[in-house]
């Protein structure tokens, strides 16, 4: 796949410029990508340098100072961090349980499907007809399982760093809207902010996205077969598993967590998920606790499903 990595691009014979102008602006691999990322969501994608940016983005292009945003309680720990980068920019954030209604109030509603690592589902139905603007990451869906526009969303986002790209190789995210004011909005933030995506982690993302059904149905089948397995393992207090994508948590008792990740070897003791190879990690240290301690994230990759289990009842055994 070639890549056009020009910064810039020359005016014509008139002097006049072209489709292309700045990077900064867009480039030819970004909008080849974000052509085949829209025509998945059924809307208009933006990448951005990654999952983190297009929240930024999203920040920026839809709240103003006073503005509540509305957070999935248990969504991925960093998007609450950077919310509370926009404190002193008077930004409010309230969190709220998903699987029942947003509080009226919320200006954007921030929905994570599922969330990460406790993986609970929106409840669409409770949010249809919510005044303000709904957000769903669904990094951990993907477009595979869920198009969350058709759902009611009006802003679909991804850290395309996990499943769309695929291969822990790109860091890169990605929103898609068919509210074209929605749409210039956060195309704005993205160029005056400078958060846009480099033409590689673009290439990477369209290389990702031609394989992406194969990979995540292959995956969901092996999460399915492994989250059974480990709900009969003795050693296993509970799996969360909402039958959907690579991503499974469960928890072992508190202390024994350390262990179980560090003995596997197939299983890679890393962060991050959505790749062709499992990763493991506990995310207490990370997160504290509003998760417990024992709790294990397993993002599982194509590697083949007996060898994942002896990988990973080894590790149980063990511990
Ligand atoms: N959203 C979810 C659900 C995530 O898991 C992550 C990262 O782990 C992000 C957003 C942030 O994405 P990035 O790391 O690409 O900035």
């Amino acid at each position: 796949m070639s890549v056009d990595r020009g910064t810039a691009w020359p005016y014509d014979e008139r002097g006049e410029p072209g489709t292309f102008i700045y990077q900064r602006y867009a480039h030819p691999t970004g909008t080849a990508a974000e052509e085949d990322l829209g025509a998945l969501e059924g809307g208009e994608a933006l990448l951005y340098s990654s999952g983190t940016a297009a929240v930024t983005a999203c920040v920026f292009a839809l709240c103003r100072p006073g503005s509540t945003i509305a957070l999935a309680e248990g969504a991925y720990f960093g998007t609450g961090v950077t919310f509370a980068q926009f404190a002193p920019w008077g930004l409010n954030v309230v969190e709220f349980d998903q699987t029942g209604a947003p509080p009226d109030e919320a200006d954007v509603v921030w929905l994570e499907s599922p969330s990460n690592p406790l993986l609970t589902l929106p409840n669409w139905d409770a949010i249809r007809g919510h005044a303000g603007v709904v957000v769903c990451d669904t990094t951990a869906s993907t477009p595979v399982f869920l198009r969350a526009l058709d759902e009611g969303a009006d802003v679909v986002l991804h850290s395309a760093t996990k499943y769309l790209t695929g291969h822990h190789d790109a860091l890169i995210g990605a929103t898609v809207t068919r509210d074209l004011q929605l749409r210039e909005r956060l195309y704005s933030a993205r160029m005056r902010l400078g958060l846009s995506a480099a033409p590689d982690a673009a290439a990477m993302l369209r290389r990702g996205l031609d394989t992406l059904e194969v990979r995540v149905r292959r995956q969901t089948e092996t999460a399915t077969e492994l989250a059974s397995r480990l709900a009969g393992h003795p050693k296993v207090l509970r799996v969360r598993y909402p039958g959907l994508g690579g991503l499974i948590s469960f928890d072992v008792a508190d202390g024994s967590e350390r262990a179980v990740e560090t003995s596997t070897t197939l299983i890679a003791n890393q962060t991050s998920l959505g790749g062709v190879r499992s990763t493991m990690e506990s995310r207490h240290r990370w997160e504290g606790d509003r998760i417990p301690l024992g709790l294990l994230r397993l993002s599982v990759g194509l590697e083949d499903a007996d060898a994942l289990w002896a990988d990973l009842s080894a590790a149980l055994d063990k511990a």
